[in-house]
């Protein structure tokens, strides 16, 4: 048993004294939002660090999916995963759209490829695939699609930030990509998010539609929101943002750690690295196998959380199975056997900057001890 609560994630603050200075800059400019000194300079150094081109900070990833869409003026149906956390599907919804699920592929568990020609119809318009748990979809492969059907792709890509395949950003895919910077991913602004897009005039575009759509001051052409990050926030990305290679660096060490030590453990695998792709291991998921591991995942879930170990089923329910999403007619489990096989199997074991080898240990020992 763990003194200590052990939860699936847990930010790791920069040191209190470093943040300071940076309160002292927004003090002194008494520019507290509304594209801030600080704001534009995040966006700046975070295209580069990503190897992006455009960049535009929002106040959180729903709201950045819900402009994305705005942006592009996506309506009817749009093709997605149920795979994922819910604000995928929640900004679809908030934009009038209706979701059209897709399975997912059982190797890297986002969208199967293969059956989205399948759900495509006269209303589809787009399509809004994830990089579930950072791992790159079939970009290639979907961008065949969407142009053969003249469709859009708005990445969700929440978990994947500073990803890359063959050295290029996973975000430079897709019309937009859509990023989460909330408390609990590998990069943070507390709450936060944003768009990367590939040319000046989208960014401007995207800039005003968070901005209720202001051109000028006395010019409002769209009805835009306000979804602005504001100062403080973005003086806390600055400061994240020098932290960022070591704490990827972490992440990579603990999920070595942890596949060495679950490698012999029967009817528990785990995800491997893609070739070519340079990870940031935001997420440990492991799958059981019921029969060959002799417990359930949800047995192991309440075992582990006897012993003060937190992990989280994602994802589970799949958002298909939501109310709100339930009855729609691709929600079905025969649509959907790989998600809801995953869905049962799937557990996230704690993985963070500040969690120790010796705590990996115990957590691997624990599974083991059934
Ligand atoms: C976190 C997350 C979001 C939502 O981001 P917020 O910043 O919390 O609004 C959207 N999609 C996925 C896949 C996420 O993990």
């Amino acid at each position: 048993m763990f003194q200590k609560q052990i939860t699936v994630t847990q930010p790791c603050l920069p040191p209190l004294d470093e943040f300071i200075p940076y309160l002292q800059q927004v003090w002194d400019n008494k520019w507290l939002t509304n594209n801030g000194p600080l704001h534009q300079q995040l966006e700046k150094e975070l295209a580069d660090y990503l190897g992006v081109k455009y960049i535009s900070l929002f106040a959180n990833g729903t709201l950045a999916l819900m402009s994305a869409l705005q942006a592009l003026t996506i309506q009817g149906e749009v093709i997605t995963t149920p795979f994922s956390f819910v604000a995928t599907t929640h900004s679809l919804w908030w934009n009038k759209i209706t979701p059209v699920f897709v399975d997912i592929e059982p190797d890297f568990l986002n969208i199967d490829s293969q059956k989205i020609e399948a759900a495509i119809t006269e209303k589809t318009t787009a399509i809004m695939p994830v990089h579930v748990y950072g791992n790159p979809c079939r970009v290639d492969e979907i961008r065949r699609i969407a142009e053969k059907h003249n469709l859009k792709v708005i990445y969700d890509a929440a978990h994947a930030f500073a990803v890359k395949k063959d050295n290029v950003s996973i975000l430079n895919y897709g019309d937009l990509s859509v990023l989460s910077f909330h408390a609990t991913k590998v990069y943070s602004t507390i709450e936060g998010g944003a768009i990367v897009c590939h040319s000046q005039e989208m960014k401007h575009h995207i800039d005003n539609l968070k901005n209720f759509g202001f051109r000028g001051e006395t010019v409002v052409e769209e009805p835009g929101i306000n979804a602005k990050l504001n100062e403080v926030q973005a003086a806390y990305g600055l400061l994240q943002l020098k932290y960022i290679d070591g704490f990827i660096e972490k992440r990579k060490q603990i999920t070595g750690l942890y596949r060495k030590l679950l490698n012999d453990v029967q009817g528990i695998s785990s995800l491997n690295d893609m070739e070519d792709v340079a990870h940031v291991y935001s997420y440990f998921p492991i799958l059981i196998d019921e029969e060959k591991y002799g417990m359930s995942r949800d047995d192991l879930y309440e075992k582990l959380k006897q012993h003060n170990i937190f992990g989280r089923r994602y994802f589970y329910p799949l958002i298909s199975d939501f109310e709100p999403y339930k009855r729609l007619p691709s929600a079905t489990k025969e649509n959907l056997p790989v998600a809801t096989k995953i869905a049962q199997q799937v557990l996230c074991l704690p993985i963070y900057v500040e969690l120790e080898e010796n705590d990996v240990r115990r957590i691997v020992e624990i599974i083991q001890s059934k």
